[in-house]
Parts: C-alpha cells; structure tokens; sequence
C-alpha cells in the first residue's frame, strides 16, 4: 500500500492559525504585540525570497516586523551594532541574521551577539546547550518543524530507530538531539549518519524513522528504505528541468515515486517540511513575546 504523504503545508497553517489566535489574545491581554526583525546583508536573490516570505508570515499572524538591508562589503561591525541596538529594543523579541553572511563576516561572532532571549532561530550557544541537556529554549525552527510533522500526523517517536542521514549544525544534529531527549514525544534511539558511513544503506535500512537532510537529490532509494518505514525529506534540491519556466525544479533528498511505495508515511519537496520552518519561527517569536509577561 503507498505511503500517507504527510501534508506539511497543510500542518503549517494550522500552527499559523494557532499563533495567530494566540497572538490576538496576547495583544488583547497584555497590550504586547511580537516584533521580528530581519537583518538582511548583501543582495543574494535567495536570502532575499526567504526574507519576504518570513515577513508575509509575520503579517498573517498579526506580528509586526521589521527589516534592516546592509550591502554585501558592510563591516562586520555595523552588523554587530545592528544586533546590539535590537537586543534593547522592547519592540523586537525575536532577530533572526538571514544567513549566509559575505566571507568577511564571521558568522558565529553575529549568532554569539545575539541576544538569547531573542534568538528565534536557535543558533546561539546558549540555546543549543540548553536543548541538548533538556531544558526550555528556542529549538531551531527545522527540527522543530520535523518534530511537529512528527507529532501531528500521529507518529509517536518514543522507542522507534531514528536514523537521521546529515550531521550539519541547523539540521542533522539539533533534530537527533531533539528526538532523543527523554521527553514526551521524543525519546527515540537516535542514529546519525554522514559521509564516514561505510554501508550507509544498512544504517537507514535499520530506520522505523528516516531523515534525510543531505543535500543530494535522489539520495535515498527505495533499497535503503524498510518496508513500512516512516520517512521524512528534508532536501530542497534544485534539478535541471526544461519544461518548466525556471528551467529547474526542486526535488529533496528521497526517490519519492519509489520509496512512498514502501514507506507507510512521507513527506513530499516541496510542502513537506519546508514550510515547517516558518511556521515554527513563528511560534518561537510569539513565545519570546509571551515570555516577557510572564
Ligand atoms: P549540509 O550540507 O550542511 O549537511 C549535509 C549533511 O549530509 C552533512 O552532514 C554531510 O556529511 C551529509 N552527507 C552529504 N552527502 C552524504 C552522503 N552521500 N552520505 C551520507 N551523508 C552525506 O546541509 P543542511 O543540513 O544545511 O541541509 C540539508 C538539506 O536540507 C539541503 O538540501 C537543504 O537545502 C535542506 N534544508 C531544508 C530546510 C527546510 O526548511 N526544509 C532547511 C535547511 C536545510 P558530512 O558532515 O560528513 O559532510
């Protein structure tokens, strides 16, 4: 039987409404509306794209926010000044650095000034430290999106084989650490795979859970799947595609036509777990907001 394609566009909006209801009762209650800022160095058609569509979101949910654009040769230090003057902003209770940054600016001193009580991203050290020994913080807004996918679609993870394929610092490991904390709905027994994996397949052919955050189109095959596994895509790969009008077409990390008919539930590239993520700063934002009444 094929696989359930789990919707995350579908998932999104439900916790946009959710903020979006929550952030009605905050202004109602406490006069207190959530504020984003984004800073947005250089002028990467990308970063840019991301930037619009974080700042559509924040309009849906009733947020106000806020976008500071410096060109590509700014110094590293008006950057820094940048954060500073938002760190004391009453207004602004969540900064988010749209990265890449140019080369000349070093990216960890920018997440490290940040703020992180404001750091709805959860980059910063202090809130990666924090999720890794269980304690209440701002999770990255992928992971945390993967969880919710997770969760919302029924899939408990407590005492299933996650085996997560990538080990980079925004996915592979805050979600391994998210999944195996001792918490409810975690508390999975975590494998992470890389590029040192021998045998990759006989890794991911063990996974009850798979996620794929690689980067290689097509990567995971429908060998490599066990039968009646969940599996969960988070690539976005662009790939050659003349029929469309951007010449391209994005596709994640799984075969999906071969592996859905394997798996028992999926996600689809696109509206799988990419609109997870904004959906996920936005409630990380509102609970910045939230905090500060408390
Ligand atoms: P990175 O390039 O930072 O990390 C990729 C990871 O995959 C690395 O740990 C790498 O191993 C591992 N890897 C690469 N090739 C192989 C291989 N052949 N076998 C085993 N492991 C391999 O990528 P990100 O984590 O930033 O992103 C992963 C994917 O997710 C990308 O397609 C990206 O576009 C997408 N993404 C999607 C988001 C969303 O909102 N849906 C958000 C963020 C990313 P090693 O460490 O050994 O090099």
């Amino acid at each position: 039987m094929p696989a359930t394609i789990i919707d995350g566009a579908a998932i999104a909006a439900t916790i946009k409404d959710e903020v979006r209801r929550d952030t009605a009762l905050l202004k109602e209650r406490h006069d207190v509306t959530p504020g984003l800022a984004f800073l947005l160095v250089g002028d990467n058609p990308a970063s840019r794209s991301y930037v619009r569509s974080k700042g559509r979101a924040c309009e849906y949910v009733g947020f106000h926010s806020h976008t500071v654009e410096r060109p590509a040769d700014c110094s590293e230090a008006d950057v820094l000044e940048q954060i500073d003057a938002w760190n004391t902003d009453p207004d602004i209770h969540g900064i988010l650095v749209q990265l890449p940054l140019p080369d000349h600016i070093d990216e960890n001193k920018v997440i490290n000034a940040i703020s992180p009580r404001k750091d709805v991203d959860g980059f910063h050290p202090i809130s990666v430290g924090r999720l890794v020994i269980g304690q209440e913080t701002f999770r990255p807004c992928t992971p945390a999106g993967i969880q919710e996918l997770l969760l919302r679609s029924g899939i408990d993870p407590s005492g299933k084989h996650v085996v997560v394929v990538g080990r980079s610092n925004i996915v592979g490991k805050p979600i391994a650490n998210i999944l195996l904390q001792k918490a409810p709905g975690a508390n999975a027994i975590v494998t992470v795979a890389h590029t040192a994996a021998a045998d990759l397949a006989s890794l991911t052919r063990q996974a009850d859970i798979l996620i794929a955050a690689i980067g290689r189109p097509r990567a995971i095959t429908a060998d490599m799947v066990k039968q009646g596994a969940v599996v969960i895509d988070v690539g976005i790969n662009q790939v050659p595609d003349a029929s469309t009008e951007k010449g391209y077409r994005l596709v994640g990390d799984v075969d999906f036509d071969a592996v859905k008919e394997k798996a028992s539930a999926i996600t689809p590239v696109p509206r799988g777990v990419g609109p997870m993520t904004i959906a996920m700063l936005m409630q990380n934002t509102l609970h910045a907001a939230q905090r500060t009444v408390r």
